[in-house]
């Protein structure tokens, strides 16, 4: 298999080539942004043409937190647009058989029942924070599910709940919750503070997938005859926000207080992924949540080590 790995140097794409790298017969075939950028076509459809890959798994995106995304909805529209639609459009013109494209649970409605099936596509609006990403993703999987079905081509897509793991982003104002965390209990402890902030009332429940398991999904996924247009990726189970800093204090060894800061906003009361159907093609997720923090913050410190953080 020539297998082209689209954003190979984020997260996902770390994992993707830490997952496939150990599989016989697999050439991998890599570009950073500065070597190809996929928001051009024309380098697009050269590189195609190039490298002749049989296989592509598309986890390049541009991403971005809340405030991003809520600064600057005109460049996530259109560059996640223009990399959805030169990289189909492109694997299609260049024959490319099978193509995996990856999204994330901001395309389902704000508003959607929980857990969360992939039938509630497109019954109600978006939340409006992300709607311009999300707007670009649900774009780019109905591109594969039309040219799957007008063309014959195997273009599928699968949406992962919120992801953790090597390469996360630990920023303090800008990440997501689960790599905060980990940052403000390992920095607390190791200054010998008394105390760590949280953000909210510590109510709202979210999923957690470690990004090796996706990737595990993603390969489990690929080797499927007839895969579904559409497949949701998470764990199925979810924890409220005090739970999940119980854990990750318990991990790093954090002896203090937790204290909740309620003007920060809660967001969401709840965001957990329907797993039935990936559950009853025979995936499902094995790294519990306390294994996964423990893995995680392992990670944290290697990239704090070598100063890739
Ligand atoms: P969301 O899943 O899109 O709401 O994004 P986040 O991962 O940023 O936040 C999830 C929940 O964790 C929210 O209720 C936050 O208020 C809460 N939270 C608690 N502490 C923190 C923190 O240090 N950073 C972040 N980002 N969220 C936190």
């Amino acid at each position: 298999m020539r297998l082209f790995i689209a954003g190979h140097n984020g997260m996902v794409g770390g994992a993707l080539v830490r997952r496939f790298a150990a599989e016989p017969g697999v050439t991998l075939l890599l570009r950073t942004r500065k070597e190809l950028d996929l928001t051009n076509q024309a380098a697009v459809t050269a590189f195609y043409a190039a490298e002749k890959p049989d296989t592509v798994i598309m986890a390049a995106a541009k991403v971005g937190g809340i405030h991003a995304n809520n600064t600057y909805p005109a460049d996530f529209l259109f560059d996640n647009l223009a990399i959805a639609a030169n990289t189909i459009h492109g694997a299609y013109q260049a024959g490319v058989k099978r193509l995996l494209f990856l999204g994330s649970s901001c395309i389902y409605p704000k508003l959607a029942p929980q857990p969360m099936p992939e039938s509630c596509l497109l019954t109600g609006p978006l939340e409006p924070t992300n709607e311009a990403y999300a707007i670009a993703k649900i774009a780019g999987l109905k591109l594969c599910e039309y040219y799957r079905k007008q063309h014959g081509v195997l273009y599928h897509s699968g949406m992962p709940t919120n992801l953790y793991g090597p390469g996360d982003n630990y920023h303090l104002q800008n990440s997501h919750v689960l790599p905060a965390l980990i940052r403000k209990f390992d920095e607390a402890k190791a200054a010998g503070r008394p105390e760590v902030v949280a953000w909210g009332t510590g109510s709202p429940k979210r999923e957690f997938l470690h990004v090796d398991e996706l990737a595990d999904a993603c390969a489990f996924l690929l080797r499927q005859t007839n895969p579904p247009d559409l497949i949701n990726i998470g764990t199925g189970t979810d924890v409220t926000i005090k739970e999940l800093t119980e854990i990750v204090a318990d991990t790093v060894g954090f002896p203090g207080r937790i204290v909740w800061d309620a003007t920060k906003p809660d967001g969401t009361p709840r965001k957990l992924m329907d797993v039935s159907r990936l559950a009853a093609l025979g995936w499902t997720a094995r790294i519990g949540l306390r294994e996964g923090v423990r893995r995680a913050h392992a990670s944290y410190q290697a990239e704090k080590a070598a100063g890739t953080l």
